[in-house]
C-alpha cells in the first residue's frame, strides 16, 4: 500500500472542506507519497520528540490531530519532517466536524443519552444526560479513567454536587459552549471542555455556571480511534501510537 492511499482514505472520510476557516488540515508535508507505506504513527501533536520516535521506528507517515500552524518554531519541525522524508497529515477540525468525530466519540464513551446536537460554525457539540444524576467527583473519575486527563479543574467546590445534563466540547471549547448558552439552557447542567483561561473562570463564576476543565489531553482519544480505524480497514499496516504527555504540573 502506498502512503497516498492511506492519506486519501482519511481525506475522503474527513474532507478538508469540513475544516474551520482558521485551520490548517490536510497533507502538510508531502514526502514522496508514492512510496510504500512502511509504518504509520498517530499522535495528538507533532513535536521534536515525535519526529525522533518516527525516525527511530522507520515511520514514513504521521497522522496528527492538531496541525502545525505557520510560525518559525513549527517551520523548523516541518523542515525536519521533509529532511527525513516523513509525510504528515493533520485531520483536526475535519475530524472534529464529522458527525461521528471527537465530540460524538466522547459522548458515546460517557454513555450520554437523549443527545441534542448543537451547531457552532461547522461543528456540532452534544447536550446529553446521564441515565441517573452523577456526583461531580464520579464524573471527574470517569474522565480520568476513560480518557487521558491528567488534571481536572472545576469551579464546583462541593464534590458531592450531582448533575444530570452535560454540554461537552473537547479541546478549547469555552466560546463554543457559552456563545450557544441560550440554546442549551437546562437546569442542573455541567459544561465540560478544556483549556480554560483565568478570565473564562471569572465569567463562569459571575454567571453562576458549572464548569469542568478536563484538559486538552482529552483529545488523545483521537490517537486510539484513528489507530483502530487503520487496523480495522488495513490490518496489514503497522501502526504506532504516540500520546501527548502531561505538559504542565501543579506546584504547591
Ligand atoms: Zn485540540
Amino acid at each position: 500500500m502506498k502512503i497516498k492511499d492511506l492519506v486519501n482514505f482519511f481525506l475522503k472520510k474527513y474532507p478538508v472542506s469540513k475544516q474551520e476557516t482558521w485551520d490548517r488540515c490536510g497533507i502538510i508535508v508531502k514526502a514522496k507519497l508514492n512510496r510504500i507505506l512502511t509504518k504509520c504513527l498517530i499522535c495528538l501533536d507533532v513535536n521534536n520528540e515525535v519526529i525522533g520516535y518516527a525516525c527511530q521506528n522507520g515511520i514514513n507517515l504521521i497522522i496528527s490531530h492538531h496541525p502545525l500552524f505557520k510560525n518559525k518554531v513549527n517551520q523548523i519541525i516541518i523542515n525536519k519532517l521533509k529532511k527525513n522524508s516523513i509525510s504528515y497529515l493533520s485531520l483536526h477540525t475535519c475530524f472534529d466536524n464529522n458527525k461521528k468525530g471527537m465530540n460524538f466519540l466522547i459522548a458515546k464513551e460517557l454513555k450520554l443519552q437523549k443527545i441534542i446536537w448543537i451547531k457552532h460554525n461547522k461543528s456540532y457539540f452534544p447536550l446529553g444526560c446521564f441515565m441517573m444524576k452523577k456526583k461531580i467527583k464520579e464524573i471527574i473519575t470517569s474522565f480520568k479513567r476513560k480518557f487521558y486527563c491528567p488534571y481536572v479543574f472545576t469551579n464546583i467546590k462541593n464534590v458531592n454536587k450531582s448533575f444530570k445534563y452535560i454540554a461537552l466540547c473537547a479541546g478549547a471549547g469555552y466560546h463554543c459552549l457559552t456563545e450557544n448558552f441560550n440554546k442549551i439552557k437546562q437546569k442542573n447542567l455541567l459544561f465540560v471542555t478544556g483549556d480554560l483561561k483565568y478570565h473564562n473562570w471569572v465569567e463562569i463564576n459571575e454567571n453562576k455556571l458549572n464548569f469542568l476543565d478536563v484538559g486538552h489531553e482529552l483529545e488523545n482519544f483521537f490517537v486510539d480511534f484513528i489507530a483502530q480505524e487503520i487496523t480495522n480497514n488495513f490490518p496489514q499496516i503497522k501502526v504506532k501510537k504516540f500520546f501527548s504527555k502531561q505538559t504542565k504540573f501543579l506546584v504547591n
